[in-house]
């Protein structure tokens, strides 16, 4: 099969299209047949060499594939059914999504649902899924359309950028933080109300004037210490990413004088019956436009050179990998 190999050679990460071997049977009970896949901030990360997420060379990365069941031990899934994988450590521990062969466990798939084609699903990929498990933290913290205003940053990256066109089908008022003044068009058409440049979020206060009722945070840092600052009583941030770094430079005065709640959210282990809902909303709440507007397709010989271009934050929105 035709892959994207991953080798460490004196000491540094080289990546490589090339004929390998097919995935072996042990690595799984359902043999799949990739169409799509994407990168995501984490592909980008592995593939570059740039985060330690991979430790066992040679390894095919990508953390997210759709295509249709060659083949499966599991009455579960049957050949030409199409199906969705994203996480669980497959592109970093397991043969991953760039190849066109996958072989992975039956418990990891989720059945593509009506309204997603697998191209659709790998539009969404993991940064959507991801966008639509924070909504649904949100939702359950009780944040309303009513509430007031949710902000998103990285707001033109795959998380967030899924997470403004969910929230504004949803009926929420989106505030958008972003680095790039050349994205603001983009996160306009997605449906952001108003955009605030990341520069904004550089310093905080212990506490600060209320000002949001939901976060969906993508970057960690000084940003994620200044949107908690920034809650409104009994507000939620829903925190999945560390695109600005992983310290968290805060107090606790917005959790025991506000009320907050920081969700965190992760979605490698995420369970199944989470998995199945959030597709089934994702397919349901996406409008045709955000397939259209949200998405920059490439081969996957481009993969490369798209994993540095991720990491330079010159990719607005999703990076769609056709893999047949
Ligand atoms: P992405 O497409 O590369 O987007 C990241 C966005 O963050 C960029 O578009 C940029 O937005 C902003 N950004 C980039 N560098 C930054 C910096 N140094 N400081 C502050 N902001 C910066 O990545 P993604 O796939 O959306 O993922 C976003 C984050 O969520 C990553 O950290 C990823 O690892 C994490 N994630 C976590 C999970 C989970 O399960 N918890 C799942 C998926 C992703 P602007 O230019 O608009 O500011």
């Amino acid at each position: 099969m035709k892959a994207v190999v991953l080798e460490q050679v004196e000491g540094q990460t080289q990546a490589e299209v090339k004929q390998f071997s097919a995935p072996a049977a042990e690595l799984g009970n359902v043999l799949v047949d990739v169409e799509w896949s994407s990168l995501n901030y984490k592909d980008a990360l592995a593939i570059t060499g740039k985060g330690k997420i991979i430790r066992n060379f040679p390894m095919v990365p990508g953390i997210d594939f759709a295509g249709r069941v060659a083949s499966s031990d599991d009455a579960a899934f049957s050949a030409g059914q199409e199906v969705v994988l994203t996480g669980w450590g497959v592109g970093e521990n397991h043969w991953g999504g760039l190849a066109e062969q996958a072989r992975v466990k039956s418990e990891w798939l989720v059945a593509l649902p009506a309204g997603l084609t697998a191209r659709k699903a790998m539009i969404v990929g993991t940064a959507g899924f991801t966008a639509m498990l924070c909504v649904m933290a949100l939702e359950e913290a009780g944040v309303t359309p009513e509430s007031g205003e949710v902000v998103v940053t990285g707001a033109s990256g795959g998380v967030g950028s899924t997470a403004i066109a969910l929230l504004h089908a949803l009926g929420y008022q989106v505030v958008a933080v972003s680095g790039r003044e050349s994205t603001h068009d983009y996160l306009r058409q997605l449906g952001a109300s108003r955009i605030l440049p990341r520069s904004e979020f550089a310093e905080t206060r212990p506490l600060e004037k209320q000002v949001w009722a939901g976060a969906v945070d993508t970057v960690g840092g000084n940003v994620l210490a200044k949107l908690l600052a920034q809650m409104n009583y009994s507000g939620c941030v829903a925190a999945c990413g560390l695109a600005g770094g992983f310290s968290l430079p805060t107090t606790v005065m917005p959790f025991i004088l506000r009320n907050v709640r920081l969700q965190g959210v992760d979605s490698v282990s995420a369970p199944i019956e989470r998995r199945v809902a959030a597709w089934e909303r994702l397919a349901k709440l996406l409008p045709e436009s955000f397939y259209e507007t949200a998405t920059t397709e490439i081969s996957l010989e481009q993969a490369p050179k798209f994993a540095d271009d991720i990491m330079n934050n010159a990719v607005q929105g999703r990076t769609l990998v056709k893999v047949k």
